[in-house]
């Protein structure tokens, strides 16, 4: 990262755009969702939201939880009417037996634990999704790194990595923690709205004269 880059200023000029935002599946412009904020629902929904879109996540997430709101009825019900439920997500069949697993273990254990350690050991759960749920249900520091923080964070010029761990790492190093938890819902917004993956708009980015790719075209 050269010295003309903040950190700081990036994400304040990010919030000052996009507001503080929310996790995937629950969008401002989506409306207020049926489910409860809670750890549990921020867990499913998240494992909803690998590899599809916000509006999928959203439509599977209501679909579940409006015939089973808790992991014990979740974890009782048909794999097969799960797999209905939530088939907009995509991957239905991996989805449905990793939320019925996670729901009973979590149905036994009484709570989600805000631990690392116990997140990553649930089906279907990689840093990605344990970072989303320490950091959007509980509030805690963490860094939520997606395929839009990863690639943002390295077009910019803040990292420059190529696996998304080793982004989470390298953007630990230079953010303070108490922002960590604000740049997954702000790079995401950045990446669906300017930032697009195939054409980003750098003309309209407000943060472009910190951005190296911004500079270079
Ligand atoms: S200047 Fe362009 S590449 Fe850089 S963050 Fe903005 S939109 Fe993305």
């Amino acid at each position: 990262m050269d010295g003309r880059k903040d950190p700081v200023l990036i994400l304040n000029s990010l919030r000052s755009l996009y507001g503080r935002g929310v996790y995937p599946g629950r969008a401002d412009n989506m409306g207020a969702p049926l489910w409860e904020d809670d750890p549990f629902h921020v867990l499913i929904t998240t494992v909803l939201s690998q590899r599809t879109r916000d509006e999928n996540t959203r439509v599977s997430a209501e679909s579940l939880f409006g015939a089973y709101a808790d992991p014990a009825s979740i974890a009782a019900a048909p794999l097969g009417e799960i797999e209905r439920l939530i088939r907009k997500a995509g991957f239905p069949h991996q989805k449905a037996m990793a939320i019925k697993e996670i729901s009973r273990i979590i149905a036994e254990k009484g709570k989600v634990p805000a631990d690392i350690g116990f997140l990553l050991s649930l089906p279907m759960v990689g840093r990605k999704t344990a970072n989303c749920v320490l950091a959007y249900a509980f509030g805690l520091p963490a860094i939520c790194v997606d395929t839009h923080v990863h690639r943002i964070a390295n077009l910019l010029g803040l990292v420059d990595t190529s696996r998304p761990e080793d982004t989470e790492e390298a953007l630990k190093k230079i953010v303070p923690p108490e922002l960590w938890r604000d740049i997954n819902s702000l790079f995401v917004r950045h990446g669906q709205v300017i930032c697009l993956p195939r054409n980003p708009r750098c003309g309209q980015c407000p943060i472009r004269e910190q951005c190296d790719y911004g500079q270079s075209r």
